[in-house]
């Protein structure tokens, strides 16, 4: 039921994947290799409205939906296994629309437009160093001033710093703090658009560095220190205290796309697979896929890949309905479930994929020159926890099922 596109997702999907053969399979490798994303590649995607998607037109988007996102972020990743550029196009689509759902139209009008067109860049800032789970452990505080806010905190293992400090426009995150007191919990957690750099040098408060990592080299990961960083009361997403609330609707929306483009870089290893076993021959001329052993946990990664398909394409109707439909009888909460179990399903399945299609390449898959590697470590990110860990995913899945009352020990 949920896997039905209509015709224009099917024709969106023709148009992403033309583009994504064009422009990204070339250099993928080089992307991934050199770690730095090209920003002419960057723009171009901007022009073919691969951000924003799911924002609407009043804002500069491009007025679709988190299905259409979804099919993007596959079909790029299909096209960059390394999900680097896949998972740029992911955040630039999930956290605009989450900004479109809960920010001022003044913060909307200047943000969103620059994204959609590829000059500026708008991510996630929540983890901190001692614990990216637990965000209603932050200590980042913004402290109420004459016309805005105080920020001193630190955020650590945030994607896009370098690319906030050399696009056109700038850009930032959506960044959570705690306003008001500093105690532990969720209620005293508010949500701000911070923006360190637009269309000019770098503001004071703002001191980023950038990490070295071991897959999905193109796009960065670093962090940065607010020392003192002052917010104009402008940037306040929503109402202060309901930032936790704003974060986990983003992070249901990201994590959808987060499925989609491990499910994209499964499927490219899975058709490597296909040509590789169904050409190479031994034992007195078999085909590698001719041997059970193999042909069957073949057999068994397509049939996981599909499923993880049918969870991540099945959360993002849901989250269509919610957010975009606006739909009666439909509330955010609904998604808890369905966006953890894709979230869980799809890169686990993408990592077992690689493993396999690792050893069926034999030493060949031990070579750099096999490429096979990169969409290995790229999507171990997202077992590792960009997005949110995977037993969070767990513990979302056990708490929404068993009941909150009967999983406190
Ligand atoms: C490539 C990459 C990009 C990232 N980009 C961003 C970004 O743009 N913005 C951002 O804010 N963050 C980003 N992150 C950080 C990411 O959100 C965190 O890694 C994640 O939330 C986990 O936090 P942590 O790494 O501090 O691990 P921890 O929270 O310390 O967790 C460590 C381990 O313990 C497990 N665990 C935690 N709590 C429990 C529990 N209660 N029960 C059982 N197990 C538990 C976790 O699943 C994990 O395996 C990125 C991370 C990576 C790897």
């Amino acid at each position: 039921m949920y896997l039905e596109f209509s015709e224009d997702e099917e024709l969106f999907r023709e148009a992403v994947r033309e583009f994504s053969k064009r422009y990204i399979e070339p250099i993928w490798v080089e992307v991934d290799e050199k770690g730095r994303l090209p920003m002419d590649l960057i723009k171009r995607m901007g022009e073919q409205g691969l951000f924003a998607i799911p924002v609407s037109d009043e804002f500069g988007g491009v007025g679709g939906s988190l299905t259409m996102a979804a099919i993007a972020t596959e079909e790029i990743a299909y096209h960059d296994p390394a999900v680097a550029i896949a998972v740029y196009a992911l955040l630039q689509n999930g956290w605009p629309m989450a900004l479109d759902q809960f920010g001022s139209d003044e913060l909307k009008s200047m943000i969103l437009p620059e994204v959609a067109s590829g000059d500026a860049f708008f991510g996630i800032a929540s983890t901190e160093a001692h614990g990216g789970s637990d965000v209603a452990g932050i200590k980042t505080f913004a402290e109420k001033v004459d016309g805005g806010w105080r920020v001193n905190g630190e955020k650590v293992y945030i994607s896009g710093v370098r690319e906030v400090l050399e696009l056109p426009t700038g850009g930032g995150w959506f960044l959570v703090s705690k306003t008001g007191s500093r105690d532990y919990g969720h209620r005293n957690i508010s949500a701000f658009a911070l923006v360190p750099r637009w269309k000019g040098d770098v503001k004071d408060g703002f001191e980023p560095t950038v990490f070295e990592e071991i897959g999905r080299g193109g796009l960065s990961t670093g962090g940065f220190k607010l020392n003192n960083f002052v917010v104009d009361e402008k940037f306040l997403i929503g109402e202060e205290g309901k930032g936790f609330y704003y974060v986990m609707q983003g992070f249901n929306i990201a994590r959808i796309l987060v499925s989609a483009a491990c499910i994209g870089s499964g499927r490219w290893a899975l058709d490597q697979a296909k040509e590789w076993l169904t050409t190479r021959k031994l034992f007195q001329g078999r085909k590698l896929s001719s041997f059970q052993g193999i042909n069957f946990k073949f057999a068994e990664l397509y049939t996981e890949l599909e499923a993880a398909r049918l969870f991540t394409y099945r959360a993002a109707r849901l989250a269509d309905k919610i957010y975009i439909e606006r739909k009666p009888g439909y509330k955010p909460q609904d998604l808890n479930v369905p966006v953890a179990m894709a979230k869980l399903k799809a890169p686990e399945t993408a990592i077992r994929i690689y493993e396999e299609v690792l050893k069926w390449f034999g030493a060949y898959g031990y070579t750099k020159e096999s490429n096979v590697y990169r969409g290995w470590l790229g999507t171990f990110s997202y077992v590792i926890g960009a997005e949110g860990g995977q037993n969070i995913m767990r513990i979302i899945i056990a708490r929404d099922v068993l009941g909150k009352e009967n999983i406190r020990s």
